[in-house]
């Protein structure tokens, strides 16, 4: 299977991403926002580009995600499938993305939109911490994190009010513009993602 995560920051793409990899543990798990914020913790020189923009809560620029995510796709373990999450945000990185996929003679099968209104994302962000040592995402009231954990959770720079009222923003001019182009193909599967988590999941797998 090869398929897209889309959706508003905050939707909970990064939640489902680890519930379908334990469903579909084939899947490579391609995260832009993932692989750019290894780049910037190890001081590379793209990392030191894109710290600038994501701070901000603004879009890295398309021609250093786009190279990133090319490479990753070549890697062996993208054989057997691939989940893109955050990628692509852009016409430009959906143009780059269908002409790479076309060369390689390969298809995509789905493009789960979740979906979740603009109310609901701003308390979703500034309420969520993630662990450091394990991955995993937690919210200060919805999901709070176990004691043991509690201690070491951190908060992401780009999860401050400002920083996530520029995400929205862009989400909606530079984003949603990509899903005409996929629903001309018959590929989106629009998903309620405002519930519980398991519940989200089980409506995702219902529309694979
Ligand atoms: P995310 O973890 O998906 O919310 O991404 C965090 C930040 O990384 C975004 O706010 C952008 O600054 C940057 N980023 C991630 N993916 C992309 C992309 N496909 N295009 C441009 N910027 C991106």
């Amino acid at each position: 299977m090869r398929m897209i995560l889309f959706g508003p920051p905050g939707a909970g793409k990064g939640t489902q991403a680890g519930r379908l990899l334990e469903r579909h543990p084939e899947l490579a798990h391609l995260s832009t926002g993932d692989m750019l914020r290894s780049a910037v913790a190890e001081g590379t020189a793209l990392g030191r580009q894109a710290d600038v923009f994501m701070k901000a809560g603004d879009l890295v620029p398309d021609t250093l995600v786009v190279g990133l995510v090319m490479e990753r796709l070549e890697k062996p373990d993208c054989r057997d499938g691939f989940m893109l999450d955050g990628f692509p945000r852009t016409v430009p990185q959906a143009e780059a993305l269908d002409r790479a996929l076309r060369e390689a003679g390969i298809a995509l099968d789905h493009v789960v939109v979740i979906e979740v209104p603009d109310e609901l994302i701003v308390e979703r962000i500034t309420g969520r911490r993630m662990d450091p040592e394990t991955g995993a995402i937690y919210h200060v009231k919805f999901s709070p994190p176990p004691e043991e954990a509690a201690g070491r959770v951190v908060q992401r720079k780009d999860d401050t009010v400002e920083a996530v009222t520029a995400r929205l923003a862009k989400y909606h001019s530079e984003t949603t513009p990509v899903l005409p182009h996929y629903e001309a193909q018959g590929l989106v599967r629009k998903i309620d993602g405002v519930g519980p988590p398991h519940e989200v999941a089980l409506r995702i797998e219902r529309a694979l």
